[in-house]
């Protein structure tokens, strides 16, 4: 019997040169291929025998595939979310969307809720999972990407509450789908955590290597799709509604410039490491 704390030691050595956490990134992997969770993992190590799926894993993530990828899902404000190379995985540096949100709609609980660029779903459910009579639309240009979404609404319960379309801000005339025939419905609060990376960024190997990239770069300066989504926050955004929009750290005066241009009033913020993460959009003038 090969002596499972003994291969969990032997993997966090390997892992060393790949990843700034082996020892978690091992117990994980140990966990996943068990099938039980990490906590378990720990309690009954010595009743435990190493299952033949656990070398795959760990040649995974050897060659650099991120932990979120290999057990196929990631937690994200408490909640668990499935996730596969199809969508980004969800960062803790993006709890600030819905930290703020949350804070924001303290007193007027957002009744609708928008999330353009959805990918898991992240954004949208934990923020449906905060604010219990609203309503959300997620959208993306990637059908894979919205059938996972779909199936973490059904896993978190918020099924009723949350629709996902197919829609792609590159093609004209995409927020007619979201205003409706008369053009008249329009959004409380408005997420997004667009691509914002500029093509030439310099990337871990664990983003290059197997995040979806129509889900990160956004033309040289990573400014693409935020001069498409910030015009058409006008027919989206309700009256007196909140936009959020994740960025990247050094994008807060472009961005910002960009959204006072067309008529917001802006504030940012930052994450938990200092970077500028974070703006939110009001409008300044009816
Ligand atoms: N925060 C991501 C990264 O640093 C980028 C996400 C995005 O482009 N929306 O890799």
């Amino acid at each position: 019997m090969v002596d499972i704390a003994a291969t969990v030691r032997e993997a966090v050595k390997a892992l060393e040169p790949v990843s700034e956490t082996p020892r978690l990134d091992a117990e994980l992997l140990m966990a996943h291929a068990l099938g039980i969770s990490r906590q378990n993992l720990l309690l009954d190590l010595p009743k435990l025998t190493v299952p033949d799926s656990f070398i795959a894993l760990l040649e995974r993530r050897k060659q650099h595939e991120p932990i979120a990828y290999i057990v196929g899902e990631r937690e994200f404000w408490s909640l668990s979310f499935q996730v596969s190379s199809d969508v980004l995985i969800p960062r803790p540096d993006s709890e600030i969307l819905i930290e703020t949100a949350v804070n924001i709609g303290a007193k007027y609980p957002p009744q609708t809720i928008l999330d353009l660029g959805t990918g898991s779903g992240a954004l949208l459910l934990a923020a449906l999972s905060e604010f219990p009579g609203a309503q959300g639309t997620g959208i993306d240009a990637s059908a894979a990407a919205l059938a996972i979404a779909h199936n973490n609404a059904d896993r978190l319960g918020l099924n009723d509450r949350a629709r996902f379309l197919l829609q792609d801000w590159t093609h004209k005339d995409w927020t007619k789908a979201l205003t409706g025939p008369s053009g008249l419905v329009s959004y409380d609060l408005i997420l997004a955590n667009p691509p914002y990376v500029a093509e030439r960024a310099a990337l871990s190997r664990e983003v290059a290597e197997f995040e979806p990239h129509e889900a990160l770069f956004a033309g040289t300066q990573g400014l693409d799709d935020y001069q498409i989504i910030i015009p058409a926050l006008h027919a989206l955004l309700s009256k007196g509604g909140t936009a959020l929009l994740e960025i990247g750290f050094d994008q807060a005066e472009a961005v910002s410039r960009l959204a006072e241009k067309n008529g917001y009033e802006v504030e940012s913020k930052q994450d938990l490491g200092g970077n500028d993460r974070l703006l939110i959009l009001c409008k300044t003038s009816e």
